[in-house]
């Protein structure tokens, strides 16, 4: 009898690679899916699920201490930061076990397992995993990222020692650092920043670059900033760090050499794909700064071999990698499928929140666009004045300057993050300001600032 031969094999099972089994199983394609760690992938085990969660839990808490210009005080308020981690992991198992639970329930066979690609034979891609022998028509990699660790003198040391943790050791992190020290303004660096000021730990921001938030529009990464200013973050900006010791971080700061003490440091200066040491070259794979060249539909240089998620470099967000497992699902299926990277929305779950669609004033300048921006303060909104005290949430939109059509929004304040959904919808469609006055927004709510802005701008 000849060995069987899968119509799809999937390495990777976090959000990318998923979403695309399920997706492939209910077209009918025998799919066997390869994962060496926990399903769910980085997103549910160390990434944006455990960070909400332990966010979450520093909101009531903040919301318990600040409540007294409300009219609401508590006397003695506490975190426990242990229980929240506990709590964190009981989250995290619920949806993981809900992932595997779906992906039976759609037949995937999983193999919980490190999957090498070993070669190309004449029925099609093989694959080794736990002692085993795979073979399957097509292949989809969704090999995911990992946290980018610099040549930074002393830096892997502090990984390795537990001084410095990446994403992954600060989420299991059951003691709270009197000092924490975060190297990088991003994303991860400004949430972790925001939970453990919230918690009672002193936190310095490292960024090399003179603005926290990355790509955040600029405007909006100064409120930002200032936001976490007042709550006694320090940040210092355009800081290079140099070395990492075994209770401090060195860097070079205003043209001097400042050395932070601290007791934990965090490592978030951005992520890398994970693409070599399973084999890719053993299929010629193409590979680009150590990501997998695709195209919009997921396709490699290889015919019958499509990339997902973070491992091509495109856009590290598990939203994306859920819509690029199902786009490359679909071109297998010979439907046409692309995915649209300009209205990719993206959040930052600190408080207030920020999230941004579509371009900034400036990369619309790059792209020779000329645009009208327009903020709008939040205040405009019953509801953010009865919500806030004193709130500088605004929203600003980007129009283009001829057709007057939306291309992109960048929001901070309360619900940021619900209220970009919409607003991708409008840019993905360029939607003109005089057909999105004519839509009724819920009143009283935080996102009729949208209809405000589009009637101030003529
Ligand atoms: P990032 O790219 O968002 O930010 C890294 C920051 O580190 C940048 O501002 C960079 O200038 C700075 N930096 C780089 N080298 C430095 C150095 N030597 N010294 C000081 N600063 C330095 O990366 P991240 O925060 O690590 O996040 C990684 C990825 O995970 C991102 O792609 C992000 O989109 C994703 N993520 C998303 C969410 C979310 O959607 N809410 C949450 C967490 C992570």
């Amino acid at each position: 009898m000849s060995a069987k031969v899968y119509e799809l094999m999937i390495i990777g099972g976090g959000p990318a690679g998923y979403n695309a089994a399920e997706r492939a199983s209910e077209a009918g394609l025998d799919t066997v899916l390869f994962e060496a760690r926990a399903l769910g992938g980085v997103c549910l085990n160390e990434g944006c699920i455990p960070t909400k969660t332990l966010l979450y839990s520093a909101k009531i808490f903040d919301h318990a201490v600040h409540g007294a210009p409300y009219g609401v005080t508590f006397d003695g308020a506490k975190i426990d930061h242990p229980f929240i981690i506990d709590r964190k992991d009981r989250v995290v198992k619920t949806l993981t076990g809900g992932v595997g639970a779906a992906l039976r329930a759609h037949k995937v066979e999983v193999v919980n397992a490190f999957a090498k690609i070993t070669g190309r034979g004449a029925a099609g891609f093989e694959i080794e995993a736990d002692g085993k022998k795979y073979t399957g028509r097509r292949l989809l990699v969704c090999s995911g990222s990992e946290a980018a660790l610099p040549p930074i003198p002393g830096l892997r040391e502090s990984v390795a020692s537990g001084f410095g943790l990446t994403n992954r050791e600060i989420l299991a992190l059951r003691e709270v650092p009197a000092r924490l020290a975060v190297i990088g303004g991003g994303v991860i660096g400004m949430e972790m920043a925001s939970y453990f000021n919230s918690i009672g730990t002193e936190v310095t921001v490292l960024e090399m670059l003179d603005h926290v938030g990355g790509p955040t529009d600029p405007e909006i990464a100064g409120i930002l900033k200032k936001n976490y200013e007042k709550r006694g973050v320090k940040f210092m900006l355009g800081a290079r760090v140099t070395s990492v010791g075994t209770a401090s971080v060195t860097c070079e700061y205003e043209g001097k050499t400042v050395e932070v003490p601290c007791d934990k440091v965090l490592i978030a200066i951005g992520r890398r794909a994970v693409s070599s040491g399973f084999g890719l070259e053993n299929i010629g794979v193409l590979c680009e700064r150590g990501a997998i060249v695709t195209d919009g539909r997921g396709r490699t240089n290889v015919a019958g071999v499509w990339a997902a998620g973070d491992v091509n470099g495109k856009s590290m967000l598990a939203h994306t990698a859920y819509r690029e497992g199902e786009a490359a699902v679909r071109d297998m299926l010979g439907q046409r499928d692309e995915v649209s990277y300009d209205s990719i929305p993206s959040v930052i779950y600190t408080q207030p929140e920020v999230a941004s669609v579509g371009l900034t004033a400036a990369a619309a300048k790059a792209r020779g666009i000329e645009v009208i921006e327009k903020t709008v303060t939040m205040n405009m909104s019953g509801r953010y004045l009865a919500e806030n005290e004193k709130g500088d949430g605004v929203i600003k939109l980007v129009v283009g300057r001829e057709h007057k059509n939306l291309l992109g929004v960048h929001v901070i304040g309360g619900y940021a993050s619900e209220i970009i959904y919409g607003c991708a919808l409008m840019v993905e469609r360029q939607m003109r300001l005089s057909e999105i006055e004519k839509y009724v927004f819920p009143h009283p709510t935080v996102c009729e600032v949208i209809r405000e802005a589009c009637y101030s701008i003529r």
